[in-house]
């Protein structure tokens, strides 16, 4: 697994790359535009250019994007729910446009709570958005499973790919958050737990889907539904679960990307140095 983090953009696109190389990282998460507003000035291509070069003579050797955090792709509101799959066609544009390898997108609430009928809407609203953007992969992530959002764990990721229509399949692909599986109730500090979520959205989804691990630890208890993430192995996951990731084979393929508060670059250094001595732990052991 290449392993990494999310980095910000806030000096310049080229220029998280510096940082990425700085704290260690070889993926990167960046976002594409502010992730808490819904208009945003455009990427230039110069500036697309720049990041492309910079990456290519760089060790960050995958990248993707994030949504920002108002797309609501199951929202009932129906000025909303248009709203949001417009959104992540333009954030499927623009990181096309960044020559990333996949966009991150969470996929929002299912106030029905019926998993036919969410699962219909967030495909829909796919569809439509890559009709839009012909091109770009992207990656559900799976949720914590607080409150009315979609997505906990491989059964409901696996209906919107399922109801996804036929010729976009192959843009379609899981991003699994632990600390959010470990919340939702599947114990990720144990080897079983992580076989178990990956099996089931192999079983759901298909295989060679999973393309990112967000590989934070849990600030609360496996299935108390709280998203509050924790430096690697500080949390309820713990050193122990992040050495079953690395041993997961189903996860081979995948970048590890932490998502943590903190002060930087310390909270990048520490988490992608934790990550990387457990990878070469496992390594050693074949
Ligand atoms: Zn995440
Ligand atoms: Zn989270």
């Amino acid at each position: 697994m290449l392993i990494g983090a999310h980095v910000g953009v806030s000096a310049g696109y080229p220029e998280s790359v510096d940082y990425a190389e700085g704290v260690g990282c070889e993926a990167i998460q960046v976002f594409a535009k502010s992730p808490q507003q819904w208009r945003a000035k455009s990427i230039t291509p110069e500036i697309a250019t720049a990041f492309r070069e910079r990456r290519e003579r760089s060790a960050v050797k995958f990248a993707c994007t994030h949504t920002a955090y108002l797309i609501n792709l199951g929202s009932e509101d129906d000025a909303l729910w248009e709203k949001s799959w417009q959104a992540l066609a333009d954030e499927l544009t623009r990181a096309v446009l960044l020559g990333v390898e996949a966009t991150v997108t969470h996929t929002g609430t299912n106030r029905s709570r019926d998993l036919e009928l969410g699962a219909r809407r967030i495909a829909d609203g796919i569809n439509l958005a890559f009709e839009a953007a012909p091109e770009g992969v992207l990656l559900l992530e799976n949720t914590a499973g607080a409150g009315t959002t979609y997505g906990t764990g491989p059964e409901e990721l696996g209906a919107v790919l399922g109801m996804l229509d036929a010729r976009w399949k192959e843009r379609l692909g899981i991003c699994l958050d632990s600390c959010h599986a470990h919340a939702a109730g599947w114990d990720f500090s144990t080897p079983a737990g992580w076989s178990e979520f990956t099996r089931g959205l192999e079983s759901c989804c298909g295989s060679g889907r999973i393309q990112v691990v967000h590989a934070n630890d849990c600030k609360f208890g496996v299935g108390e539904r709280k998203d509050r993430h924790e430096w690697v192995g500080d949390g309820t996951i713990g050193t122990p679960g992040f050495a079953a990731m690395f041993a997961e084979t189903r996860l081979a393929g995948a970048a590890a990307i932490v998502e943590m508060s903190g002060e930087v670059p310390e909270k990048d250094e520490t988490n992608v140095s934790r990550l990387k001595a457990l990878r070469a732990t496992s390594e050693a052991r074949g």
